[in-house]
């Protein structure tokens, strides 16, 4: 029997943001092919977003190196991103 090879993300990869107006930074899951489709602020709602490297790489360690241990999660340091409660 072989191994079923487990691939997170192939196919929704977790890409980062930054907000260029307001300067939050989220992450999320889109298609490789919305990677570079405008996306909106999650705090303010502005389209002026920019993407930043893709966390892929850095999830393939078991951790997420954006996170300062700061407030918030691991996705952003105020606390007020999708993945914040
Ligand atoms: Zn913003």
């Amino acid at each position: 029997m072989e191994p079923i090879p487990v691939r997170v993300g192939e196919s929704m990869p977790l890409y980062e943001y930054a907000c260029l107006d307001c300067g939050e930074r989220f992450d999320t899951l889109r298609a490789m092919a919305d990677a570079d489709q405008p996306i909106a602020c999650t705090t303010c709602a502005s389209q002026h977003t920019s993407r930043l490297i893709s966390l892929f790489a850095a999830h393939s360690e078991g951790r997420v190196v954006a996170g300062d241990g700061g407030g918030g999660c691991a996705g952003c340091s105020g606390g007020s991103c999708a993945t914040c409660h």
